[in-house]
């Protein structure tokens, strides 16, 4: 582990924050899209966090949630510019661009904090260069939790976001979207197809295993560092379990 000093905090619902920290040299090299390790205060807790900022920039910049009463989120909550946290110096992880195959449609399919590894994928101009077209969803329930928005709205990209607990003009939860239909209406795209289209997923372990269930229905292979494939994933969080006394 590292330690880096925060520069900058962003506050956008009572669940959502994002933070930008220096970057030193002792972190390593990454690829969009990989996590690392976050830590902060005497204790042992480190969390996973996907690095949000892109491979080429010289901060890194963090999406995180704010869980109520949770070991790491409770303080890393209150950071402010000047803190320092500890930030792991090894970026890790399978939802890169070179674990998937050829094609000319990228889709990045995100619920919640599973943004953040999508905020580097688009802004490193390298997934341009292999992609003709890049679609980016993302999924929450209310509107102030649409972190980033004005950001992904001025990208060359396509952005749809869905909000599922308040009235918004594309309402409801991607997969509904996707089974009416409405995604690829209001978005004038054929529906995904293997040749076309190659697909990232982040969100809760539940969002994650549906999208893993469809895709492979409909002929998706799970790309892997040795074996591309057609569709990669990453969770955005794990459900911890909570030990009880008798443990
Ligand atoms: C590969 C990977 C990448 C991750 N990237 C991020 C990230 O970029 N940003 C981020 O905020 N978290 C991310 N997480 C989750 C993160 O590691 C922590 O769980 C989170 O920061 C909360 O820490 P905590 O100690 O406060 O609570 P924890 O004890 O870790 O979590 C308590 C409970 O809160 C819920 N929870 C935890 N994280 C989230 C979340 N992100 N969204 C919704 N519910 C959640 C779960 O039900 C969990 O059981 C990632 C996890 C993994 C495995």
């Amino acid at each position: 582990m590292n330690l880096e000093t925060v520069l900058s905090v962003e506050h956008y619902s009572p669940s959502l924050f994002s933070f930008k920290t220096t970057r030193s040299d002792a972190i390593r090299p990454f690829r969009a899209g990989q996590f690392t390790m976050i830590g902060m205060g005497d204790d042992d807790i480190l969390r996973a966090y996907s690095i949000a900022s892109p491979p080429d920039a010289d901060h890194l910049e963090f999406l995180s949630i704010k869980v109520p009463g949770g070991p790491l989120t409770e303080r890393l909550k209150a950071i402010q510019p000047g803190d320092e946290i500890e930030v792991g110096d090894r970026p890790t992880g399978t939802l890169v661009l070179d674990n998937l195959t050829e094609a000319p449609n990228l889709w990045c399919v995100a619920s919640g904090t599973g943004l953040a590894p999508f905020l580097s994928i688009v802004r490193d101009p390298s997934t341009f260069q292999k992609y003709e077209r890049v679609f980016v969803t993302h999924t929450v329930r209310t509107a102030d939790e649409l972190a980033y928005r004005e950001l992904l709205s001025g990208l060359p990209i396509t952005y749809y976001p869905t909000v599922t607990r308040e009235p918004f003009p594309t309402p409801g939860r991607i997969t509904t979207r996707i089974d009416s239909g409405a995604l690829w209406s209001d978005l004038g795209v054929a529906p995904w197809s293997v040749s076309e289209d190659r697909i990232m997923i982040c969100g809760s372990p539940e969002f994650n295993q549906e999208f893993r269930d469809r895709l492979t229905a409909d002929g998706f292979t799970h790309g892997t560092n040795r074996a591309p494939g057609g569709f990669v994933q990453e969770r955005a969080f794990v459900m911890q379990r909570t030990a009880t006394p008798s443990e």
